[in-house]
């Protein structure tokens, strides 16, 4: 069984933009090569919105280096970026947007949401790209809930969504620039089930609701688990309670990771390019209407 490093509970809520009520889990300037190639994961737990006319959200803002994967849950969300992407990504699909050589987005509840409201729930998660590939063009992958595969597990006892990597043979629809792993799982209360994962990816499960025992180890919702990377393939699950949460694996970088803000580089040289390249223009704009 792989061995537990931590586990580590952000029950704190605070707002990104006025549209994304999150609880930080976990980040690279915490946990650098311990999480890689996965850098930050925001958590919106279920937040209830009034009907609105106004527009919610975080407006034009950049990136570059990485790539933002937002798993929606409950409600809308509408992005449009420079490179032309955009779309509106609803109950149950994945956005897995490239911003490789940088793209300037927006990130809004999407009008319909806004105009019923209503239950919002979802998540952001930023995965590094490989040094050789953070210059690539900008790619915007829509991914709908009908095209990511679900697993029963045996039994009844719960299922895995394959976002990317595969599951058991079953290969998710999310093309990705390193070998990574992000499933979407829910298991029953008073049910087990022992998850193998790559021996050589690092490997973190976020608790987003239920409690649960990992390992031996008590976990509660809003919580990050990092396993060791041991050599060890194996955990066992169990679910005290009805359980949601993600498992993420990927295989290291081993390339040295320099943020700041909406950039992620390998150095200080790339981030003061990035922010003089963004001064510039050289992002682009988002398209009017
Ligand atoms: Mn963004």
């Amino acid at each position: 069984m792989k061995k537990i490093v931590g586990v580590y509970r952000n029950p704190h809520m605070h707002w990104v933009g006025d549209g994304f009520p999150v609880k930080g889990l976990f980040s690279y300037s915490r946990f650098n090569q311990a999480i890689s190639p996965f850098l930050l994961l925001d958590y919106a737990a279920p937040y209830h919105f009034e009907p609105t006319t106004a527009q919610l959200g975080v407006g034009s803002h950049p990136h570059r280096g990485f790539e933002t994967v937002t798993i929606a849950y409950k409600g809308e969300v509408e992005h449009k970026d420079s490179s032309g992407g955009g779309g509106t990504i609803k109950t149950g699909d994945v956005q897995w947007m490239t911003a490789g050589g940088g793209l300037v987005h927006e990130e809004f509840h999407s009008k319909a949401f806004a105009k019923t409201g209503g239950l919002f729930e979802m998540v952001q998660l930023w995965v590094n790209l490989p040094a050789k590939d953070k210059m690539t063009a900008p790619k915007y992958q829509a991914i709908e809930a009908k095209e990511i595969p679900q697993i029963e597990l045996e039994n009844d006892i719960g299922h895995v969504r394959v976002i990317a990597g595969s599951y058991l043979d079953n290969v998710g629809p999310a093309s990705t620039f390193s070998p990574v792993n992000v499933w979407d799982v829910t298991l029953k209360a008073d049910q087990q089930n022992v998850f193998s994962v790559p021996v050589s990816h690092n490997t973190i499960v976020i608790m987003l609701s239920g409690q649960a025992v990992i390992n031996g180890s008590d976990v509660q919702d809003s919580s990050m688990v990092l396993f060791e990377n041991d050599g060890q393939t194996d955990f066992e699950f169990n679910a005290l309670e009805d359980v949601h949460f993600l498992i993420l694996t990927g295989e290291p970088l081993n390339e040295s990771i320099e943020g700041y803000g909406p950039f992620v580089m390998n150095n200080r040289e790339e981030i003061v390019q990035a922010v003089e390249d963004f001064n510039s223009g050289k992002f682009g704009q988002i398209p009017v209407a």
